[in-house]
């Protein structure tokens, strides 16, 4: 089963995962992020790609996501950096 799983020892909570996950499976709730529906999530690894703090780890995501390459999820990120 895919987990994505949040460090929050190294956590700052700077909210770039919850802006940039293009299918809300990272929320933010009381100023922290949380993996709420990891049924939704598609594997873009934008997430991991975009924390500062390294925090954001996934188990077995390529064993069942078809990773895919979507532009729009791309343009996005590029905003960041
Ligand atoms: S991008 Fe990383 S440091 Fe920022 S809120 Fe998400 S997990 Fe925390
Ligand atoms: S890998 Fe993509 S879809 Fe899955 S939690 Fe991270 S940003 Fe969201």
């Amino acid at each position: 089963m895919v987990e994505v799983i949040i460090d929050e020892d190294k956590c700052v909570k700077c909210r770039e995962c919850v802006v940039i996950c293009p299918t809300e499976v990272i929320v933010e709730e009381n100023g922290k992020p949380v993996v709420k529906d990891v049924n939704r999530c598609i594997g873009c690894l934008s997430c991991s790609y975009i924390c500062r703090s390294d925090a954001i780890f996934h188990r077995d995501i390529y064993i069942e996501k078809k990773l895919v390459y979507d532009p729009a999820i791309e343009e996005k990120i590029m905003k960041f950096v």
